[in-house]
């Protein structure tokens, strides 16, 4: 099947063909003949499917005929969040850039000066979160009843985030012979309901399961403690995660994204955040650090990363398991799109089992756990040594004062760039070592480094592996060379040396059985 075969018209060929685009994806090869004979269409399908094209690009030939008129734009998408809105206009300047057509974005958060202007210009395509858009439609900036194609994107999501009255607010606004377009990756009872409200006849098109998780993504558990020991064994995972090239990693709660990138941060660590507190301008531009290599690290909450599309994520870590096991099919599909490979790691504690288990049911199979080390594996010891805060340890005056932040975000930049371009820093052999290549921190903090793969018993060390002890060190930097990463954020940075918990010496390469999985999809 060929995009040609579709019925597309000769200026979206082309651009689909800028875009390196051979193959159709499945949504795409059964949805765009339905909407370029004016159908409705119930497409059941998740992000990563390619549905934004599978609407972007009939929409486009049929936009080919016909202008807009002030005020009165031609055709309507709903997104749930504002970076959907943001991705689903980039579309547009992609797929249309043979058009001329006038594309105006309606989301919160930005001044409703330069949005009235575009409107008012007369606008080909509205892509708008809800709210924003009933702002205008009853101020009366905005006449809905010119509208030929309506579509609602992510569905589900609207329901989650309390829009459903106003969706159907909208569609009262828009005519009824419009045609609906409409996407969601589950279809709940409210959506069911919706769907037989306002589409008409529509085409059914569903394209894998709402419960199903892509073949391409290889997927694994690690066991940990619990509190900050969290964070070790997070910072752990990132450094010696094979392949590793950028990740999203996943909190539960807003609060936590926030702590979590800090903490990163504190640890040298090329790290962003996104969470719904922030304001429109700090997540763009945190959105756009991640997509353009700046950071490569981005601590997110599930509502502000929900259906991003950031190509070439290699690793997704649930630093929290999440609560709605559905999340967990959203979360770890931001990885091993489009074909690619992926690895979606899951730091899981005690207090996750309920959790976990409802995502493996959902999901119809077990998930592996590194190496076999299920919590049950962890030692009182492990728990113990890696969280001494809990066992009543507190941090003196002292330490605070001796803590300078030496690997806090203030490292410049090219340091980390330094550690990129110097691979031969880095041990040469496979497996996590290897991974070092791609280590995100900068050249010292590296060099700190717990030694991850000796055992805990001072095994004998071959006489090449240089690697630097407690001694070395402390004539270099003696505060740090005395001090352990007990776990606090604000403590200097340095490894655990001989004091590495046993659950972080465990290798983390993924089982090859996982790998092959993956690698045969
Ligand atoms: P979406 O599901 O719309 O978020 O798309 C997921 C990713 O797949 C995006 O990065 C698209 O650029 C990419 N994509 C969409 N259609 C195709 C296609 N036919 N071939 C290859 N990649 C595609």
């Amino acid at each position: 099947m060929t995009f040609r075969e579709l019925g597309l018209s000769e200026k979206v060929l082309q651009a689909v063909e800028a875009s390196g685009y051979t193959t159709p994806t499945p949504i795409q090869a059964q949805a765009i003949p339905e909407v370029l004979a004016g159908r409705d269409v119930l497409g059941i399908a998740q992000t990563g499917t390619g549905k934004t094209a599978a609407f972007t690009l009939p929409m486009l030939s049929r936009l080919e005929q016909g202008r807009a008129r002030a005020r009165m734009p031609r055709t309507l998408i709903l997104e749930p969040t504002r970076e959907l809105a943001a991705q689903v206009e980039e579309s547009f300047g992609r797929y249309g850039i043979n058009h001329k057509l006038n594309v105006a974005l309606l989301i919160g958060g930005v001044s409703f000066g330069d949005q009235e202007t575009k409107i008012m210009r007369g606008a080909d395509v509205l892509i708008a979160t809800p709210g924003r858009l009933l702002d205008f439609a009853e101020r009366g900036k905005l006449l809905l009843t010119g509208i030929e194609i309506l579509v609602i994107d992510e569905a589900d999501r609207m329901l989650d985030m309390g829009f459903i009255p106003d969706i159907e607010r909208i569609c009262k606004l828009v005519p009824f012979t419009r045609q609906t377009l409409f996407f969601s990756a589950t279809m709940p009872t409210e959506i069911v309901r919706l769907t037989e409200a306002f589409l008409h006849n529509p085409v059914r098109i569903e394209v894998a399961p709402a419960a199903s998780t892509s073949a391409t993504i290889a997927q694994v558990l690690v066991a940990s403690p619990s509190g900050p020991a969290k964070r070790e064994t997070l910072r752990h995972l990132i450094r010696s995660v094979d392949n590793f090239k950028n990740a999203i990693i996943f909190c539960n709660r807003k609060r936590d994204v926030a702590i979590l990138h800090k903490s990163l941060q504190k640890h040298g660590f090329r790290a962003g955040a996104l969470h719904g507190d922030m304001d429109q301008r700090s997540r763009m531009a945190s959105l756009d650090a991640f997509k353009n290599g700046e950071v490569d690290l981005i601590v997110c909450s599930d509502v502000a990363a929900r259906g991003l599309d950031i190509p070439d994520v290699s690793h997704v870590f649930n630093f929290d398991v999440p609560v709605h096991a559905e999340d967990y099919v959203h979360r770890i599909g931001r990885t091993g799109r489009a074909g690619k490979l992926g690895t979606a790691i899951s730091i899981v504690t005690r207090a996750d089992q309920k959790h976990l288990a409802e995502i493996e049911k959902l999901i119809g199979r077990v998930v592996e756990w590194q190496q076999g080390a299920t919590l049950d594996t962890l030692t009182q010891d492990d728990e113990e040594e890696a969280s001494p805060r809990q066992r009543g340890g507190r941090r003196t005056s002292g330490e605070r004062t001796r803590a300078p932040r030496e690997h806090s975000a203030r490292e410049p930049r090219e340091q980390s760039k330094r550690t990129r371009e110097a691979p031969h820093d880095a041990p040469k052999s496979n497996g996590p070592a290897a991974a070092k290549a791609h280590d995100p921190r900068p050249q010292e903090a590296r060099s700190q480094e717990p030694r991850q793969h000796e055992p805990r018993q001072h095994a004998p060390r071959a006489p090449e592996q240089k690697v630097p002890d407690h001694r070395e060190r402390s004539h270099q930097r003696p505060d740090r060379a005395r001090s352990r990463d007990n776990g606090h954020d604000d403590q200097p940075v340095v490894g655990m040396g001989d004091h590495v918990p046993s659950f972080l010496l465990r290798p983390v390469k993924l089982k090859p059985s996982v790998v092959e999985e993956a690698e045969e999809a």
